[in-house]
């Protein structure tokens, strides 16, 4: 039987798109990544092994907790993230709190400030969220990956590698266009073509990479989504500040935007 959640976040065969539907919040990213990973590998699409392994673009909390999950399953990842480091668009938002609860009134637990999951759910989610800002969660975020690295290094780690490439534009690697990825049903790996021979050295110019799924959680790039909001248009919004005296500010706008 087809599992549902892999159903929703299909566009094509073997790529699956977390930005598509309705983002909604960071908890939600959170949860979907893990769901749409942990059936990923439920449904033997991505395994262990040479060219059984997952392409996620985007190193955003989506991207990364969809890359820790697959790879406890025992799944080599590669990433790829266009600015030099993860968690990059929220560790801009540097005055917007973020609440896992937040949308949770009236339940009991809109209060508590945490992932509303049964313990043995939420080990399930590698990135754990708290009540925080999303600068200081994009810290929090980037200390668990820290730790995975090092686990990932250390001698007996038996997971899945996760390769973080940063400062790489998913787009250059794979067309997102219907048809450019891979034209049959029938097939079980998808080669990607792309400059890997810049990312890796000893990879051959011009020769792809073969993945066995891709996820993109590649969302609206702050200058893209400043050109979609309708509160940025306004001339004195203030939509997306302008960086102040040096510092950076918030890629957020004031208020909810009308994508949300
Ligand atoms: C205006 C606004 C307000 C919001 N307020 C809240 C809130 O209060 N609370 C809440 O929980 N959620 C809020 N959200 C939603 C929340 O920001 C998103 O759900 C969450 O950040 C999505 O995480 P993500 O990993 O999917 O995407 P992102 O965090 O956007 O990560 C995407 C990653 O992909 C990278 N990337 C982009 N293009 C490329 C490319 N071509 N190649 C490689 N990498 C690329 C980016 O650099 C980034 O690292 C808000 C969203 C908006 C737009």
């Amino acid at each position: 039987m087809p599992d549902q959640t892999l159903a929703l976040h299909r566009v094509q065969h073997r790529v699956y798109d977390l930005t598509g539907v309705r983002t909604g919040s960071v908890r939600d990213q959170l949860l979907r990544s893990t769901l749409v990973a942990e059936a990923l590998c439920d449904q033997q699409l991505v395994r262990p092994g040479v060219e059984n392994g997952l392409l996620v673009l985007g190193a955003g909390a989506a991207g990364m907790n969809a890359a820790m999950a697959a790879a406890s399953r025992g799944v080599d990842v590669c990433v790829l993230e266009i600015e030099p480091r993860p968690f990059s668009r929220l560790s801009l938002a540097t005055w917007r709190r973020v609440d896992p609860c937040e949308y949770d009134w009236p339940h009991p637990h809109h209060g508590a400030g945490r992932f509303p999951l049964l313990p043995a759910a939420a080990h399930r989610v590698p990135l754990r969220q708290r009540r925080a800002s999303g600068a200081r969660l994009a810290q929090l975020f980037m200390h668990t990956w820290q730790q995975r690295l090092t686990l990932q290094a250390a001698v007996g780690w038996c997971g899945g590698q996760v390769q973080l490439h940063t400062s790489a534009d998913a787009k250059l690697f794979l067309p997102l266009q219907p048809a450019g990825v891979t034209p049959t049903t029938a097939a079980t790996a998808i080669d990607v073509p792309g400059p890997w021979h810049t990312l890796q050295p000893g990879a051959v110019a011009g020769k792809s990479r073969r993945f066995a799924a891709v996820l993109s959680c590649i969302a609206l790039a702050p200058s893209a989504a400043l050109k979609t909001s309708r509160l940025a248009r306004r001339p004195c919004g203030a939509a997306m500040a302008a960086p102040v005296s040096g510092k950076t500010t918030t890629a957020y706008p004031t208020r909810a935007s009308p994508e949300r």
